[in-house]
């Protein structure tokens, strides 16, 4: 049994249907990658299976529990945005250790969950900075660490690269990925960016106007497209 099932999930704002009968399955510890033009409904999936955006119709199994009609708090999962959404008059430590104070945790337990995930994503002598005093790749690995700290059974990644200059993005790639294979973690990592995708993927969900056209390795994708479409957004002329 896989570890994610998403049955028939369909998902419309008023007369928009953003989706429609999606099906697809994940395994524990995969690295998927949702690529697909602006536009296309990565963004609303992504919340969809984190509770965000409630669908309206299908089902969403994690580890053989139906969470489709859970709260976003039920599900145990880790969301991480473009922009950073975090809170500028808290510190580095005070942002990270948010969830586990909501959650009741005492000081001592917070203490060293949140030292843990600042030695994950490297970010050892900033926890006392606020954001403002960070740049761009260290705020996103803030954001990265206050999703990780809860444990999650799976992170979503909501083009977290995006607003970040080339080379701290080719940094933060390979740290995600690290640390993704290391904690075993269930990821789902949206991106409008094929190159991005190749390069981190175990599989890519290809997305065309709210459909998965084509599921599958990079390399199947790269050197068997599906349709005209996945070869095109793939960057085969021919
Ligand atoms: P992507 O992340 O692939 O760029 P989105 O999921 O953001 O795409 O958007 C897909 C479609 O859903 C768009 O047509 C967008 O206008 C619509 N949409 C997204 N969020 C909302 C919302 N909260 N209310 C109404 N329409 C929305
Ligand atoms: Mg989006």
């Amino acid at each position: 049994m896989s570890y994610v099932r998403a049955n028939n999930l369909t998902k419309r704002f008023g007369d928009n249907t953003v989706f429609e009968d999606i099906e697809f399955t994940i395994e524990q510890g995969e690295f998927i990658t949702l690529l697909g033009p602006s536009g296309c409904g990565k963004s609303t999936l992504l919340r969809s299976l984190a509770g965000l955006n409630p669908v309206d119709d299908g089902e969403i199994w994690v580890n053989g529990e139906n969470i489709t009609h859970q709260t976003p708090q039920q599900r145990g999962i880790g969301m991480v945005f473009q922009s950073y959404a975090l809170f500028p008059n808290m510190t580095v430590e005070a942002n990270i250790a948010f969830g586990l104070k909501m959650k009741r945790w005492g000081t001592a337990d917070i203490q060293r969950e949140v030292a843990k995930v600042i030695a994950l994503v490297d970010l050892t002598g900033k926890e006392k900075h606020y954001p403002h005093q960070l740049s761009g790749g260290q705020r996103q690995r803030v954001a990265l660490a206050r999703a990780l700290v809860v444990k999650p059974r799976i992170l979503l990644l909501d083009e977290p690269l995006s607003a970040l200059d080339a080379k701290i993005r080719k940094h933060l790639r390979q740290q995600i990925r690290d640390i993704q294979k290391e904690m075993d973690l269930t990821t789902i990592f949206v991106t409008h960016d094929q190159e991005e995708a190749m390069i981190m993927s175990d599989r890519i969900f290809l997305m065309d106007k709210g459909e998965i056209v084509q599921a599958g390795t990079p390399e199947a994708i790269y050197t068997q497209p599906a349709n005209e479409f996945v070869a095109g957004f793939m960057g085969h002329y021919n």
